[in-house]
């Protein structure tokens, strides 16, 4: 049963008439937990901690992760070589629940973006916060490049250690049912929930590199022809280390994960001379010349294909057959978050903000709900789905229309794209709105 208003009013089984709060809390007690979580990747495990700090009951539907319970003690799985660029709003978040893994985190003080031309943009945190007018946050970075695996293990410590999440090795039957199994998720494609997909002419190879210089905190990133590169920085302000996310043609990305070590760094080094070729003017003593970064590769290639997608429906009342296997007559729902709802291009660093942004969204409402609704509540669930649907619409703009911009070859888009590039660098009024919309807050 539902625990809907109308059907409450007319079964004379509403609040004011009579039942107390307890009672109705009792009736939301059917099942042994509130939520079940499907997929516990960082969107599902934040979501389990997030709501089991508003004292509901999670089961999370995964293998239990080795965790590392001592310090010194490795946790053993394959370690992702990515490491995310994360905002301002994914920060807190992860702050709130004490999973920020400061120790693996670079703050980004500064961001170059050079174009196939003679286009630039720069971001300096310090210069937008002076245009923007926030002295309190003069020195905040633009965002953080945050290690993965370190992200994952002090996710998977903090999911270990709260007593109200239970790691369960099939679905189990709770009002709601959160699906987070990323974008080839199962669940979602037996609900028969259609995911409309544009498969970008593009895959990502991602890596580590090593510079002999000091990045300084800044990310780079290059728009030459069918490539996207970008440099994340990482292991703190001075350090030489790089998270490499390079975009190219699905053939060229196969083969760079082929090639031997010297061929991709040569590679590499002939995409970043672009940049560097101007930025040696500059006199910065980071700011070296690409040969004499000296680029080593310092990790294992990885490759993933690039999609554009987005669930039609992102919330739903759980079938029949499957619910009736459980608890015949009592409601239960679904909803989607994070990869299993939608995915952008890399080129932002969006996507797991995104996911996060999710969490955030669908938490507050189940936290703001009346006593007598579910966790569950096709309502919240609804304005859930209508929030976050519109918050995705700027981001596909934003990141597919750049992605389009670069991949036209003719001449006079050539010239405009890197024209309007040295236009945008000098409007800080322009930059510093970008800021703000990118920082999620
Ligand atoms: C190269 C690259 C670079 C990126 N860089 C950034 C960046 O800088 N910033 C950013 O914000 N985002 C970035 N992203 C996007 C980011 O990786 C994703 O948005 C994020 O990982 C999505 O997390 P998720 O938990 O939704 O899905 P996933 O990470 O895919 O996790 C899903 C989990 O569910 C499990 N699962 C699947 N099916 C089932 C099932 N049936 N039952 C139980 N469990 C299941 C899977 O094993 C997995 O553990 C990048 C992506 C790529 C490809």
């Amino acid at each position: 049963m539902e625990c809907e208003p109308a059907i409450l009013r007319a079964s004379r089984c509403w609040p004011g008439q009579g039942l107390l709060p307890l009672q109705w809390a009792a009736m939301n007690s059917t099942f042994a937990f509130d939520v079940c979580i499907r997929g516990a990747g960082i969107v599902g495990k934040t979501l389990a901690l997030t709501l089991a700090r508003e004292k509901l009951r999670v089961a999370l539907v995964a293998a239990p992760p080795a965790v590392a319970t001592q310090a010194g003690q490795e946790p053993a799985r394959e370690r992702d070589v990515r490491a995310y660029a994360l905002n301002h709003a994914s920060h807190q978040l992860l702050q709130s629940l004490r999973c920020w893994p400061a120790a693996a985190v670079t703050p980004v003080q500064g961001m170059r973006i050079w174009g196939d031309g003679a286009g630039m943009v720069a971001f300096a945190a310090e210069a937008l916060a002076d245009a923007a007018g926030t002295a309190p946050q003069a020195h905040a970075p633009l965002n953080w490049i945050v290690d993965v695996p370190a992200l994952e293990d002090v996710l998977d410590s903090a999911v270990h250690f709260q007593p109200s999440i239970e790691w369960v090795d099939a679905p189990v039957p709770a009002a709601l049912t959160a699906i987070c199994e990323g974008r080839q998720s199962a669940t979602r494609t037996a609900l028969g929930v259609e995911y409309e997909t544009l498969a970008y002419a593009q895959h990502a190879v991602a890596t580590r590199v090593r510079a002999r210089v000091p990045h300084q905190g800044v990310a780079r990133q290059w728009f030459q022809g069918d490539d996207i590169l970008a440099l994340l920085p990482l292991g703190g302000t001075d350090g030489h280390e790089y998270a490499v996310v390079w975009s190219t043609t699905p053939e060229h990305a196969r083969q760079l994960l082929l090639v031997e070590e010297d061929e991709f760094v040569t590679q590499l080094q002939a995409i970043v001379q672009h940049g560097h070729a101007g930025e040696a003017d500059e006199g910065n003593a980071s700011e070296a010349g690409a040969d004499e970064l000296g680029f080593t590769l310092t990790a294992s290639r990885h490759r993933w294909p690039l999609r554009l997608s987005r669930a039609q429906h992102w919330t739903g009342a759980m079938p029949a057959a499957w619910a009736g296997a459980y608890t015949a007559g009592v409601a239960q729902n679904w909803v989607l978050l994070g990869d299993a709802a939608h995915t952008v291009h890399p080129l932002s660093g969006s996507g797991l903000n995104l996911g996060l942004g999710d969490v955030r969204e669908l938490a507050q409402q189940i936290a703001q709900r009346p006593l007598w609704r579910s966790a569950g509540d096709r309502r919240l669930l609804r304005n859930y789905e209508r929030a976050r649907k519109s918050a995705l619409v700027p981001f596909v703009l934003a990141t597919d229309g750049l992605q389009q911009l670069f991949a036209h070859h003719e001449g006079a888009v050539h010239a405009l794209r890197n024209w309007g590039m040295n236009q945008f660098d000098r409007s800080a009024g322009l930059k510093s709105w970008l800021v703000r919309q990118a920082s999620g807050l």
